[in-house]
């Protein structure tokens, strides 16, 4: 017995026909750079997350850093995110010249801490960068209000929560703009690198057309700062694809999670809290265990593949402490790195796996006493 942590190529297969005509259509066009599809995506993925404006981009570290161009933030500035992210969080944040500006995640939720985010405000703050984590949206009422009580912006991270709701609304649609990865395994995934930012702000959407052009608003005139971030054709014709899947998709990833849910109710375990009125969309299905690693390892020799998202909060990373001791820092973030375990999560994951891997979970727990 062999449970993957991803599934891709289950998905593949079922999707080949498709796949393969959007890939010779293009062929046949030639338009590889800014195409046909590449501007009908957008259009499709605005209307997906209820936004006026979609633009592709080539990363969901693209779309993040764009957006925050978009708002000329830049050095001198600082940006307030979580420290229980990916590092691409961050990292859009400092390839902008500003500063992140790390606050600790929430003991229930795991997202931003909203309350914590008034106090990390100075005279340089200049936008909020919350994290939709796993697939959970932060909490953004909060964020919106604190936003329009200092004049700051709201770019929503939603890399990891493709289709997610906020009370009604799809997240990418709350705040000033949002940036998507489609890194492969992410709900919508491309056959590469590929990102998309959205946004309501027609101005913003404008500008961060001609950024990710190396800044070009007219052609050969490169009046903003020059550097290439263009979504390729090609992984836009997949996306189109795969995007008439992601309700489905994000619908079965929901049907999974609850079956998790009820079989791992008398485990030792916790979960991440779902506030009423978030939907959920389970980029990840994360566990807390006290003896994560030795679960982890246990599920290894059964053939479970899992994960740990993510070893290290993003200020203890090298390249952000900097060789300074930032250990205690943000102690909630910290400890949760220490005990999550992402388990397998895929649409085509079948009950019986998932069966399988609770019952291994309850087993290796029995044993550890
Ligand atoms: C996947 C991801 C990104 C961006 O990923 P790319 O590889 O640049 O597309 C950013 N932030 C988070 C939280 C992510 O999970």
């Amino acid at each position: 017995m062999n449970i993957p942590f991803v599934g891709l190529s289950i998905q593949h297969k079922h999707l080949h026909n498709e796949i393969n005509s959007a890939i010779q259509g293009v062929m046949n066009r030639g338009d590889f750079i800014l195409g046909k599809d590449v501007s009908s995506l957008e259009e499709e993925f605005a209307a997906y997350c209820g936004t006026k404006y979609a633009i592709g981009v080539d990363s969901g570290l693209s779309a993040l850093e764009l957006s925050l161009r978009a708002y000329d933030i830049g050095p001198g500035d600082e940006v307030i995110v979580p420290a229980l992210t990916f590092t691409a969080t961050a990292a859009a944040i400092s390839f902008t010249g500003a500063t992140p500006k790390f606050i600790d995640v929430d003991p229930e939720t795991w997202n931003i801490d909203a309350e914590k985010i008034e106090e990390a405000i100075t005279p340089h703050t200049k936008a909020i960068l919350p994290v939709h984590l796993y697939g959970l949206p932060a909490d953004m009422h909060m964020m919106l209000g604190i936003a329009e009580k200092y004049n700051l912006k709201v770019v929503e991270g939603a890399c990891e929560a493709h289709g997610a709701m906020y009370k009604g609304y799809k997240v990418g649609s709350l705040g000033n703009a949002a940036g998507f990865s489609f890194y492969p395994t992410k709900n919508l995934g491309a056959c590469g690198d590929a990102g998309m930012i959205t946004t309501n702000d027609a101005k913003a959407a404008e500008k961060i057309r001609a950024l990710r052009n190396y800044g070009q608003r007219v052609k050969n005139i490169h009046e903003l700062h020059p550097s290439n971030h263009r979504l390729d054709s090609l992984q836009a014709a997949i996306l189109r694809v795969k995007l008439k899947h992601l309700e489905e998709w994000n619908a079965s990833r929901c049907r999974i999670s609850a079956l998790y849910n009820e079989l791992l109710s008398n485990a030792d375990v916790t979960r991440q809290m779902k506030p009423p009125g978030y939907q959920h969309v389970y980029y990840l299905y994360v566990i807390r265990s006290r003896n994560r690693d030795a679960l982890q390892a246990h599920l290894k020799g059964r053939g479970i593949e899992t994960a740990i998202h993510y070893p290290l909060p993003v200020h203890l990373q090298p390249y952000y402490a900097k060789g300074e001791d930032r250990h205690g820092q943000f102690p909630i973030a910290e400890k949760l790195c220490n005990e999550v375990l992402s388990l397998p999560m895929y649409p085509e994951l079948t009950e019986e796996q998932v069966e399988i891997i609770v019952s291994e979970i309850k087993l290796s727990q029995k044993t550890a006493v």
